[in-house]
C-alpha cells in the first residue's frame, strides 16, 4: 500500500495540475516552455492508482419502488417486471427471469429465507409453548400432532414468501453473487 501511494504521488491522477505545475502553466504565457513537466505521465503497467478504481461498473437496473419490489417477491413474481414468476418448482430461482431477463439465479439468498421464515413463524410457537406451559391449552394427542403438522406447512410457506422477498431485495440492491453459482 505504500508503495501504490509512492506511485500514486509520482503519478498523479488525470486531471490534477498540482500548484507547481499551475504556476508553471501561469508562467509559460511569458517564457517558460520546460515540456518535460508539461507532458502526461508514462503509463506504467505495474502502476496501481489509489483508491482502485471499481472492477466492475454496477448495472444500472430500472427497479420499482420498494414496497413494490417486496409485494412482487412476496407474491413469488419477478420484483423488476412482474409479469414471470421467480420460481421453478417450490424453491428453485430461475436463472434468468423469463420477461424481462433480470438474474434472478445470481441473487445469493443464502440462509436469509429461512432465518426469516424461522424468526416469523417461531414466534407463533412461542405462543402456544406459553399457552401449554400456563395450562391454558393443553390440546389432546391428535390436535397436537396436526398442530406440529400445520407448523411445518406455515414454515414451508413463509418460507418461499421470504425467499421472494429477499430476492427482489437483492435486485433492488444489485448485490450480485461474486462467484458463480455451481
Ligand atoms: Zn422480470
Amino acid at each position: 500500500m505504500i508503495a501504490a501511494r509512492r506511485a500514486y504521488a509520482k503519478h498523479p491522477a488525470p486531471g490534477y495540475v498540482s500548484p507547481v505545475e499551475r504556476k508553471s502553466v501561469e508562467l509559460s504565457g511569458i517564457a517558460v516552455t520546460n515540456t518535460a513537466m508539461n507532458k502526461p505521465p508514462v503509463e506504467d503497467p505495474e502502476f496501481e492508482r489509489w483508491p482502485p478504481p471499481r472492477a466492475v461498473a454496477q448495472a444500472e437496473r430500472i427497479m420499482p419502488s420498494w414496497p413494490i419490489t417486496i409485494w412482487r417477491g412476496l407474491c413469488g413474481r419477478c420484483p423488476q417486471c412482474g409479469a414471470a414468476p421467480i420460481f421453478n418448482g417450490y424453491l428453485k430461482v430461475h436463472e434468468t427471469c423469463l420477461h424481462c431477463a433480470a438474474p434472478l439465479g445470481d441473487m445469493p439468498a443464502d440462509d436469509a429465507p429461512p432465518y426469516v421464515a424461522m424468526l416469523v413463524v417461531l414466534h407463533f410457537v412461542a405462543l402456544f409453548v406459553v399457552l401449554f406451559y400456563n395450562g391454558v391449552y393443553r390440546p389432546g394427542l391428535l390436535v397436537a400432532g396436526m398442530l406440529l403438522l400445520a407448523l411445518a406447512i406455515a414454515c414451508m410457506i413463509v418460507l418461499r414468501l421470504a425467499k421472494g422477498a429477499i430476492i427482489g431485495i437483492l435486485l433492488k440492491l444489485g448485490l450480485k453473487r461474486e462467484v458463480p453459482n455451481e
